[in-house]
């Protein structure tokens, strides 16, 4: 049996930090996994520009809550489920993905969270584990289901290696060059024909 494990940010949705820093004019805060490959290092930076900039966690919420699904996202994924089981591996965190699981009809999600002080201010953040995308490819592996897993980013690297097969969907062109060994796919109805086809041929 296959199991589909998708990237979020930039496969489903836009990049919610991208979008923070446009509503809040901190051009710093758009520096996404696709520029910094060290995730620890991109959201100690992150807290500190919000910090800094005096925002708290429902300030980011308030964008969120206005932001939709990319333009066919949830078809898409509604289309795909009909099919095959699907999980969303992302390195956001709960406190941010609510309003857009609901556009996207509550798939099961496995990420991350963050904690807030006694004022609102986003405190810490919280992995659940390291490399939270390749040990969820792993163990479901484990439980006897093969893996097609999407993503665009460094972020999703190990869960594509992991996987039984691993797509790219839009990636910047220098990650794609980076990794040569995963398929391109730049629109949802060509990420479906791969997927359809991995499976045909997995099966
Ligand atoms: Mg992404």
């Amino acid at each position: 049996m296959e199991l589909v494990c998708l990237d979020l940010e930039g496969v489903l949705v836009p990049e919610i930090w991208i979008e923070v820093a446009k509503r809040t004019g901190i051009d710093a805060l758009a520096r996404t996994t696709r520029d910094e490959p060290d995730y620890d290092v991109l959201m100690r930076a992150r807290l500190e520009l919000l910090a800094r900039h005096r925002l708290k966690l429902a300030d980011i919420q308030r964008v969120i809550e206005s932001m939709a699904p990319l333009e066919g996202a949830a078809e898409f994924l509604a289309r795909l489920r009909e099919r095959y089981q699907v999980v969303i591996l992302s390195d956001t965190f709960y406190e941010f993905a609510g309003p857009l699981m609901r556009r996207l009809g509550w798939p099961t999600l496995l990420c991350h969270r963050l904690d807030t002080d006694a004022e609102g201010y986003v405190s810490v953040y919280r992995l659940r584990m390291d490399d939270q995308k390749r040990a969820a490819v792993r163990a479901f592996q484990g439980l006897n289901y093969r893996v097609i897993a999407a993503g665009d980013s460094y972020n999703d690297v190990g869960m594509l290696g992991a996987a039984d097969a691993g797509i790219f969907f839009r990636p910047p062109q220098a990650i794609a060059q980076q990794f040569p060994q995963f398929a391109v796919t730049r629109s949802y109805a060509e990420l479906r024909v791969s997927i359809d086809g991995i499976a045909a041929r997995l099966g």
